[in-house]
């Protein structure tokens, strides 16, 4: 396993970071997710309208997430 993948499955781990469809233990390769089952799941409820953001995206939001991208 490389390095990346060694500190992001202890990432995980230390933050028992769960499943946002089944509450189980994330998989480091599929995180937030536990498996491509449940990241299907919620591609799905994206797809059909049940997720959604809930606020109108603003140009201060844009400008803190293009700093967020630009500094990681
Ligand atoms: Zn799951």
């Amino acid at each position: 396993m490389s390095k990346v993948l060694e500190s992001r499955s202890r990432f995980i781990k230390k933050r028992s970071i769960k499943c946002p469809v089944c509450k189980r233990n994330a998989h480091y390769l599929l995180a937030p997710f536990c498996s491509g089952r449940c990241r299907d799941i919620n591609l799905g409820h994206w797809m059909t309208g049940n997720h959604h953001i809930s606020i109108p995206c603003s140009k201060e939001l844009l400008n803190i997430a293009n700093d967020d991208v630009i500094a990681t």
